[in-house]
């Protein structure tokens, strides 16, 4: 069933491989946005186009289809025509691993984020993990490099804040 195209279609269809604006990377572009971080989308003067790039933290990001990319996630691999579709799957990894390897070369920071880690029950998690990952950069940057860990003198006491209770001193208070 899966493999009726005309070789034109199969053309079409190929070069839709990096997709613009796919629904994974909406979300997380809107994630990016809301956090602060600004970027440029599909860069062509950078090795495999990347999705998202953002210059400033020398990072870019794909957002990658888990079919085309051959993620280990995909165990249903089309029947008809198998062998075609293996070989072209093979070849986009390659290519990938090529790319990211040439960027990293550069000095970017390169994430990759799979299409199966943004689906609805996977997304809070990747996202959390992508603010580690991003802060964890901008700390880096920001800080020359040098130390993840800040003089004494600057550590804010994160745990020291009294503890509140919210639901009795700001709610209710303010009812009465
Ligand atoms: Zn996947």
């Amino acid at each position: 069933m899966a493999d009726r195209m005309t070789p034109e279609q199969r053309h079409r269809c190929m070069s839709r491989i990096r997709g613009r604006d796919t629904k994974p990377e909406l979300v997380v572009r809107r994630w990016l946005w809301r956090q602060g971080y600004r970027y440029r989308l599909y860069v062509k003067s950078l090795p495999g186009r990347p999705d998202i790039v953002m210059r400033k933290w020398r990072t870019v990001i794909f957002v990658n289809g888990c079919f085309w990319h051959g993620h280990d996630c995909q165990k249903h691999r089309p029947t008809t025509n198998a062998q075609f579709w293996q070989e072209k799957i093979t070849r986009n990894r390659e290519r990938d691993a090529r790319n990211q390897a040439l960027l990293q070369a550069a000095g970017w920071n390169v994430i990759v984020v799979w299409e199966c880690q943004l689906s609805p029950n996977n997304r809070t998690d990747t996202l959390r993990e992508l603010d580690l990952v991003l802060s964890r950069i901008v700390l880096e940057k920001t800080s020359g490099g040098k130390a993840y860990i800040t003089p004494q003198e600057d550590v804010v006491p994160i745990a020291a804040e009294e503890a509140v209770e919210y639901g009795k001193t700001g709610h209710e208070n303010r009812k009465t």
